[in-house]
């Protein structure tokens, strides 16, 4: 059971649908273990979702229970991502969602990668 309070996984939400290829997305990145793809509704010049291929609700549930393989291919592919898009010399910002109080909306987890401009605070109230 994943440790998260978001339940169990639902292979009907939005990802999991793009994963079985059921709708199409922007792809930037793909291997084994993780998909990379435009955000549909871009909140930065670049705004990317990477996420693993495995059934994870959330961070808390994927930091937990994914195997070692699946959180490395996961890290060393959102470094990928940002390295191929050419964002290393300006920066950028990864950001997850947790949870309801983060406003998580997608229960399968994933890392936004913004750039593209000054990101602003960290956080707006
Ligand atoms: P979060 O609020 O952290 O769960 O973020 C979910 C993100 O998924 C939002 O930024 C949405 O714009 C994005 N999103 C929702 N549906 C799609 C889709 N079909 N393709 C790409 N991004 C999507």
């Amino acid at each position: 059971m994943p440790v998260t309070g978001l339940g169990p996984y639902d292979d009907t939400n939005i990802f999991a649908r793009i994963l079985r290829g059921e709708i199409p997305c922007r792809k930037v990145y793909e291997d084994a273990h993780v998909l990379a793809f435009h955000d549909i509704a871009p909140q930065a010049p670049v705004h990317v979702l990477v996420i693993p291929k495995g059934r994870y609700v959330s961070w808390a549930d994927f930091s937990a229970t994914a195997p070692d393989a699946e959180l490395g291919a996961f890290c060393r592919a959102v470094g990928h991502v940002a390295r191929e898009l050419g964002l290393e010399s300006d920066g950028y910002r990864l950001l997850a969602n947790m949870g309801t109080q983060a406003g998580q909306e997608v229960p399968h987890f994933h890392m936004h990668l913004f750039a593209g401009k000054p990101l602003g605070p960290m956080i707006s109230a």
